[in-house]
């Protein structure tokens, strides 16, 4: 079993201690990775801080030269990749819709380079007989970047090279659950950017939260739990560090009435049931008029029975397994508590026996908000579809929420228009639900986070304004 290092300072660093990394869908260790002490926290962020004047002050054309370096190092690399993304993730190399392995390494390279290519120019605001006034981006110093396990390797991508690409340094603390291909990863970008620009800590347990209260870190980025984001807030507010913060979704869809449902049932289930429901922007609560309910319905869970679930490395594979058994266990008691209270199992409902953290792709009718499963994020691969008798109805549940990542409206463009733009969250889709590319920005309002990512307003989040004006007269 191969034990991966992490990377202090340019240097591969041992912790003396190492945890294994399980494979979700064997419910066995497959690798192993260094188990971080709170020294290695306070050396990473010293490294990271000693490396920030010399890459703060590196010509723009060289760091963005060094950064498509990182992006052709992905794709030297990427069967390698995608096979530690599938072991550590569980998420099929293909994947339903080709959601799986290989997209998690397409986005990663086209981020990398697309990121690459960004510039925040100066803006001149005024320029007279009087005086020039203008406004400049900075660097903002180190950036503690913390990952979760959903998507792994393409969410450090979106910490770690808009933060470089400003001239920032970054520490990056990957989930304890899926640190492999991240690490693998920061090797090869310790082969190509000059030490102390990029640092690695793996860890559980008090490594996050030493690295987000650390006083020489600057910015922290996150990607997880709104619990954990309010946490890093909280620790955040002795030294003011910048925040950015990509939180919960509970993105609600909303059918209109005389949709097409033949056509629209496999897109709305890809949207719900990709990587197994566990990103955050999927589709997680369904809205349908009741003169389309049974229908859509019936759909959905036809294909839920017909779904291949497997072990991501067999090609044939469209789910995998849950990433790991505290969220499989919130999946199956969200799924305890929809029988409960009268919710309509339609189809799976149930972990499967074996090894590994299989859940039958479920779909629940009958419930409405109030019921757990629609109130809370599951994370996971049950959807409730829920029965709407009129479109002003179907907007008053879906705004009913304290998230506020996504949302979508499906049917009529200009009519799905005018509903969406009603819906609170920070992105919604037309006839689509949760893809997002690298120059336009994504984002919660609400309790889903704080700031955006990707494109130049993302770029913007790792900078500071400096204001000069230079007097004529
Ligand atoms: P969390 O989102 O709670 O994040 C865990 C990570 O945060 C670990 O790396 C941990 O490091 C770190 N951390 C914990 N406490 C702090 C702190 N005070 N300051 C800084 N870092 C800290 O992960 P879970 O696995 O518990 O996920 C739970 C839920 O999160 C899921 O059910 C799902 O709803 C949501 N989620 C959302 C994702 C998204 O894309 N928005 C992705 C994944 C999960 P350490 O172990 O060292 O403390």
């Amino acid at each position: 079993m191969k034990t991966y290092p992490m990377f202090i300072g340019g240097r591969a660093v041992d912790a003396g201690a190492t945890f294994a990394v399980v494979n979700p869908a064997l419910g066995e260790p497959f690798a192993r990775v260094q188990d971080a002490q709170v020294q290695h926290v306070d050396a990473a962020v010293a490294a990271a801080r000693a490396a920030f004047p010399a890459w703060s002050a590196t010509p723009d054309a060289e760091r963005q030269a060094l950064l498509h370096a990182l992006g052709a190092a992905l794709e030297a690399h990427t069967p390698e990749l995608m096979e530690l993304v599938t072991r550590e993730t569980g998420k099929p190399l293909a994947g339903l819709d080709n959601v799986g392995a290989g997209m998690e390494l397409g986005g990663a390279i086209a981020w990398t380079h697309v990121t690459a290519d960004l510039a925040l120019a100066p803006e001149v605001l005024q320029d007279d007989a009087t005086a020039r006034v203008e406004v400049h981006r900075k660097p903002l110093g180190v950036v503690a970047s913390i990952t979760p396990w959903n998507w792994p390797l393409m969410i450090a991508i979106w910490h770690v090279i808009p933060a470089l690409r400003t001239g920032n340094t970054v520490v990056l603390k990957p989930s304890e659950y899926t640190p492999v291909a991240t690490s693998r990863f920061v090797e090869l970008a310790n082969a190509i950017l000059p030490p102390g620009v990029l640092n690695l800590v793996t860890g559980a347990g008090a490594i996050g939260a030493a690295l987000a209260g650390h006083a020489d870190v600057d910015k922290i980025v996150f990607t997880g739990s709104t619990r954990t984001g309010k946490r890093i807030m909280e620790g955040a507010a002795a030294t003011l560090k910048r925040l950015t913060l990509e939180l919960g979704g509970n993105d609600a869809g909303i059918v209109l009435p005389g949709a097409d449902v033949a056509a629209l049932a496999p897109r709305l289930f890809g949207a719900a049931f990709h990587n197994n429901g566990q990103t955050c922007a999927c589709l997680k609560r369904l809205y349908v008029h009741d003169s389309q309910y049974d229908a859509m319905c019936a759909a959905l869970a036809r294909l839920a029975i017909d779904v291949r679930v497997g072990d991501g490395m067999d090609p044939q594979t469209q789910l995998g397994p849950v990433q790991n058994r505290a969220q499989r266990d919130i999946v199956q008691a969200l799924a305890d508590d929809a029988r409960a209270c009268g919710g309509q199992v339609l189809a799976g409902g149930r972990a499967r026996p074996g090894p590994g953290y299989f859940f039958e792709p479920t779909i629940v009718a009958g419930l409405s908000n109030g019921a757990r499963l629609v109130d809370e994020e599951q994370f996971g691969p049950i959807l409730p579809v829920i029965r709407y008798a009129d479109v002003d109805d179907a907007v008053r549940l879906a705004n009913d929420n304290p998230n506020g990542l996504g949302g979508s409206v499906w049917g009529d463009p200009a009519l799905a228009v005018a509903v969406g733009r009603r819906l609170e969250c920070g992105t919604v889709w037309i006839n689509e639900h949760g893809a997002v590319q690298p120059d336009a920005p994504f984002g919660g309002i609400k309790q889903s986070g704080i700031g955006v990512e990707f494109g130049r307003h993302g770029l913007a989040e790792f900078t500071s304004i400096q204001t000069v004006k230079i007097m004529k007269a």
